[in-house]
């Protein structure tokens, strides 16, 4: 029986603990021969401690068994790992047992193979962890199987994740780490869509980096397990992507876009451009006689006159607008959301600028340059047409005798010209006095003494009559001409008010200001010395501003509002309800009156709409502790009303036109002398 069983085995007499017999099995197992076995003993074959206390109990009469795993020495030295069972066999139950059978399994091929399992594991953990992508395995469930190292880094996983399995903490801390996770969760959903699918996406985290995912399902033995995530950091690769682009699309003189970025731009300047229903403008300036320049003074200061072009064009440009150095000479300017006026007034502008002296290295000259306007819409569809047309353009410019500016389509040329004479003619005007300042006085409501007076600007030409502010203020504007002349009336009319002043007539002048001129960085300065000059106190002269002007800057305007404040001058918001309100200004900045437009008054008292409008201006002002104005006032009706609803003061033709200085002042001492009131006439 016992040669028939496959394991080894033996038979120890429980009387004398001598080996009964042994089977081919052990003998093997052991390598001993059989009289080995029984010169070894049987209690010794094997011989651990726990083996030598089981027999030393039976020796003392108490019956056991013993069922475990044990080591065995074989008759080679080597050890050998068993599991041997030791059973007693008795004649009858319950009789004392006269043998032990002892029978030993030999467990080291199995114990070799866990040990094999065991290193072939820990080499494929050490393989998931040698790779450069982070590593995440999870199964059909979407359970978290297994990830390595680089899978914590690149995701900064937090310590306490790691340990344990927190599937959902991790899924969830992967969600937030992310730049957009409705997009993740998106591609998440994508990429899941099937469990044989293999996909790759790129995913943008919060810290900035950008990871790359590739994924594909696990297949074991024929059938989908799970799926493998691998993650791989290309923040680097992105960077250097960037690096190289810049490289591509910059100019190395100037630092500039080049003329590949350029086409870029203005691709994306066209869509946004039909998008959002603006135009904008391109600009192709090129320098006038640079040629020479480079001949006579050499190739250095050429060079460095580009470097010095480009940062003076720049300084006329907006944020979000493009300057490109195209090629030798030639730059092109990309101004954002501007039609046919905002072209030209940025190119008037880049020619002043680029148009000013040079000082390079010793060197002194002066320096023009031609530019070409292509306009989108309206001047060709496509980028690189865009271009050509600004090209001829600026041909024409060449041909037309430099330093200046041609529209694409000659039109705007002929439309430019009409407003280039009107410019030319106030310039002159200036010169040779032709502007004079006209005074309309303001009424106070309840006393309708003249309180105030308002300066406006009055121009007629030898050849074009009398012109209209209407008309050329905005001319005056555009080119800028408009600092010199504001700056002319505040002159006149500060000096026409300390006149008043030192004949008994202190009266507050109010004085219009365009925008351009209130963003000049000397501006207070200039109206702190126009003060000065006439001996003026600040009390007695007041800026009409438009909301334009305090919406655009708000914190500089506030500066700027509360240095003339300083200097005693009041504020007043101009044509009140025309332009972008906010309520929020009118709060902070230290403004004294709201002149209603007088678009409003012009219907009252018939128009609802309008009347509902006024009364609600004048609350405005109430709560604000704001004087009204109200302009345009032409018939009593209006008068009435605006009487009615709280209006503090009135300007307007039933009162006065704009008076020439004398006229204004017989009025003025009329008024003073006993039974004035020639306002009672108009009544
Ligand atoms: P504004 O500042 O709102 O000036 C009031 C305008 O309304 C003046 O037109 C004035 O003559 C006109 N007006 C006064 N009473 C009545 C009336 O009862 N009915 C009607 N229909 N009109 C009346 P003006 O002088 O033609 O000036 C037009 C605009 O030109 C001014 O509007 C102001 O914005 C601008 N302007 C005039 N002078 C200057 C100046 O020296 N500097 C600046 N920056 N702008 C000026
Ligand atoms: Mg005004
Ligand atoms: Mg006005």
């Amino acid at each position: 029986m016992m040669h028939a069983l496959g394991d080894a085995a033996w038979i120890v007499d429980a009387g004398t603990l001598k080996l009964a017999g042994i089977n081919r099995a052990a003998l093997a197992l052991l390598g001993f021969g059989e009289a080995d076995a029984h010169a070894i003993g049987a209690c010794a074959l094997i011989g651990t401690p726990e083996d030598a206390a089981f027999w030393g109990e039976v020796k003392a009469g108490h019956a056991g068994e013993i069922d475990s795993p044990a080591v065995a020495l074989a008759a080679d030295g080597r050890l050998l790992h068993v599991h041997r069972r030791i059973s007693a066999l008795a004649a009858r139950a319950g009789a004392r047992p006269s043998h032990y059978l002892v029978v030993v399994h030999d467990r080291s091929d199995a114990l070799r193979e866990q040990l094999e399992r065991e290193t072939l594991l820990a080499e494929l953990q050490a393989t998931l962890e040698s790779t450069a992508d982070g590593i995440l395995v999870t199964d059909l469930a979407g359970r978290i199987r297994a990830f390595n190292q680089r899978f914590a880094a690149i995701w900064a996983l937090p310590r306490d994740l790691l340990k344990g399995s927190h599937d959902d903490a991790v899924f969830d801390w992967m969600r937030r780490s992310v730049a957009d996770p409705r997009e993740y969760q998106r591609k998440l959903a994508a990429l899941q869509e099937s469990v044989l699918m293999r996909a790759q996406q790129t995913l943008q985290l919060l810290s900035g980096a950008t990871l790359e995912l590739v994924t594909q399902p696990q297949i074991c033995r024929g059938r989908p397990i799970g799926r493998v995530w691998a993650f791989r950091d290309r923040s680097e690769i992105v960077a250097a992507d960037r690096r190289i682009e810049a490289l591509i699309t910059t100019d190395a003189l100037t630092g500039l876009p080049n003329r590949r970025h350029l086409g870029d731009a203005i691709e994306l300047a066209q869509a946004h451009a039909q998008r959002d229903g603006t135009g904008f403008a391109l600009l192709l300036l090129d320098l006038d006689r640079f040629k020479q320049i480079n001949d006579s003074l050499g190739s250095d200061i050429g060079d460095r006159v580009l470097i010095e072009v480009g940062e003076r064009v720049k300084t006329c440009l907006r944020q979000g607008d493009l300057l490109s150095r195209v090629g030798g000479d030639q730059f092109a300017l990309l101004v954002h959301g501007v039609d046919q006026r905002g072209a030209e007034s940025a190119a008037a502008r880049v020619l002043d600028v680029t148009g000013r002296g040079y000082a390079l290295e010793g060197h002194q000259f002066t320096l023009t340059c031609s530019i070409g306007i292509a306009l989108f819409p309206g001047d060709g569809g496509e980028g690189s047409e865009l271009i050509r047309h600004a090209e001829t353009a600026m041909q024409r410019a060449k041909q037309g005798g430099r330093a200046a500016f041609r529209f694409h389509q000659p039109s705007h040329d002929a439309d430019l010209r009409a407003r280039m004479r009107l410019e030319h003619a106030m310039r002159q005007a200036l010169t040779a006095q032709r502007f004079r300042v006209a005074y309309q006085p303001q009424f106070d409501i309840a006393s309708d003494a003249i309180v105030g007076a308002e300066a406006l600007l009055r121009w007629r030409d030898p050849e074009l009559g009398e012109v209209a502010p209407a008309q050329f203020i905005a001319v005056a504007e555009e080119s800028g001409f408009i600092i010199a002349l504001g700056d002319w009336v505040l002159a006149q009319a500060v000096r026409q008010a300390a006149a008043w002043r030192s004949q008994g007539m202190p009266l507050k002048i109010a004085v219009n200001v365009s925008a351009l001129q209130f963003q000049q960085a000397d501006f207070v300065d200039r109206v702190a010395q126009a003060l000065r000059g006439a001996d003026l106190p600040g009390a007695l002269l007041e800026l009409e501003l438009t909301e334009s002007i305090l919406v655009r800057d708000a914190s500089e305007a506030l500066q700027r509002l509360y240095a003339l404040s300083q200097l005693g001058v009041k504020l007043a918001i101009d044509d009140f309800g025309t332009g972008y309100s906010s309520l929020a200004y009118l709060k902070r900045f230290p403004i004294e009156k709201l002149k209603i437009d007088k678009s409003f008054i012009r219907n009252l008292p018939a128009d609802d709409s309008d009347a509902a409008i006024v009364r609600a201006v004048i609350q405005l002002a109430r709560a604000l502790n704001l004087r009204v104005n109200a302009e345009g006032v032409e018939t009593e009706a209006q008068r009435r009303m605006l009487a009615e609803v709280g209006c503090d003061e009135l300007q307007g033709f039933l009162f006065a036109p704009a008076l020439d200085a004398f006229s204004f002042e017989q009025r003025l001492r009329n008024q003073a002398a006993p039974g004035r009131h020639l306002r009672v006439v108009a009544r």
